[in-house]
């Protein structure tokens, strides 16, 4: 089939938009006439400089960062995953940054105040699951305090979670859209106002309008709503940067100390060039964000996704007789639409093979979850929604 023929829902790395993947394989062959196409020039080259710098103003004014200064845009390797660390890393080293300057500098008051410490998990989902593993074994379980969790595909209410009093808490960490799980935060949590919060939002990421402001760490793997897999956003503010200890510092206190490349405070300085940054990469997120900016930006690309899910969700629910929504309303993720068949795995081939001939491909839930799920990312045009909408709508009469 051609491009045009199919609607892809996958996961990610998602489907770009062609205008892109054309623009690009021209750039590979040969980038603004120079002779070498764009995965060949140096990532110090003056073109790849142009396109750090456009690609950094664009998702500043798509996410209205502030510009005076108060948070830096940096582009990393690692993935989702690697942030998992990385975000665990400098704010531990942030934090005992701010203890050291309160107290002197005196080693053993901040280890003590350490001790008492602890950092905020919600784990909603496989990847806010992961994301808490990762500081348990980074930097010690006893840092670990998971203050929600819910392994039935729903969120807990506010009043049910255990938060750590703010003076003791290290940091307070949430995935904004669990992708494999289908739930999605309905916004910023007003029980963690004020706090230092780190947030992941690979997959929901320039889907819908959000405050910066409220956040100590912002991070999204490009490789679904932005770009292709190789290069992660991260947004860090100002603060979290100054005073981290040196690594001697850190060992003394008992901290783990962040590889180089996590270290955010020297990929900072670099202007994300501390090695080697994936430029091809970066190019294309650059180009799906002015894409973005041209069509109005967040707010419109909000409404958008709205209203494919509200389509998706919709065509779902009418064919309650053969299709259960897996996440609980109020929670359900406009990005990543899992579902299960009543009719079990002959009636989800069915679905599959009957999609497939339509060219909707990429269905299949999660390997640990199973069913079946409908990314619906930024790339996905609202006919693709309506066609698959209207696939559900046919599936459900030939069920019957
Ligand atoms: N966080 C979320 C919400 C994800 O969906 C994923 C991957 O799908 C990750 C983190 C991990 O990202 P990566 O595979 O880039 O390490």
């Amino acid at each position: 089939p051609t491009r045009e023929e199919i609607a892809y829902f996958g996961a990610g790395p998602a489907s770009l938009p062609t205008p892109v993947i054309e623009t690009a394989s021209a750039a590979i062959v040969n980038y603004q006439s120079s002779g070498l196409g764009i995965l060949e020039q140096s990532h110090r080259s003056s073109s790849s400089a142009e396109i750090i710098t456009t690609a950094t103003s664009h998702l500043a004014s798509l996410i209205n960062l502030p510009s005076d200064g108060s948070y830096s845009i940096i582009f990393m390797q690692g993935g989702g995953t690697g942030q998992f660390a990385a975000t665990a890393y400098n704010m531990l080293a942030y934090k005992a940054g701010l203890l050291l300057k309160a107290h002197n500098n005196n080693i053993s008051i901040v280890k003590s105040k350490l001790a008492e410490m602890k950092a905020d998990y919600l784990v909603t989902g496989s990847w806010s699951k992961k994301a808490a593993a990762e500081l348990g074994s980074i930097a010690g379980k006893k840092f670990l305090n998971v203050a929600a969790s819910s392994t039935d595909f729903s969120i807990p209410p506010e009043d049910a979670w255990k938060l750590t009093e703010k003076e003791k808490e290290l940091y307070a960490y949430y995935c904004d859209n669990e992708t494999i799980d289908g739930v999605e935060f309905p916004g910023f949590p007003a029980a963690l106002e004020g706090r230092d919060v780190v947030v992941d939002m690979s997959s929901n990421v320039l889907s819908r309008q959000f405050d910066p402001t409220k956040y100590a760490i912002i991070f999204a793997g490009a490789q679904k709503n932005v770009g292709p897999a190789g290069v992660t956003i991260v947004v860090v503010r100002s603060d979290v940067l100054q005073n981290q200890p040196d690594a001697d510092t850190l060992r003394e206190l008992g901290l783990p100390v962040p590889p180089i490349v996590f270290h955010y405070p020297t990929i900072v300085k670099a202007g994300s060039l501390y090695n080697t940054l994936p430029i091809f990469d970066v190019f294309i997120c650059r180009e799906v964000m002015a894409g973005l900016v041209l069509k109005g930006g967040l707010a419109a690309q909000e409404q958008v996704a709205n209203r494919k899910a509200k389509l998706l969700y919709d065509a779902l629910d009418a064919g309650e007789g053969v299709f259960e929504i897996v996440p609980k309303k109020g929670v359900r993720s406009r990005m990543n639409i899992c579902f299960r068949l009543k009719g079990g795995e002959d009636a989800e081939k069915r679905f599959l093979k009957g999609a497939e001939a339509k060219g909707l491909t990429g269905l299949k839930g999660h390997r640990s979850v199973g069913g079946m799920r409908i990314s619906n990312y930024n790339s996905i045009p609202l006919e693709a929604a309506e066609k698959l909408a209207g696939y559900i709508n046919d599936f459900v009469k030939t069920e019957k």
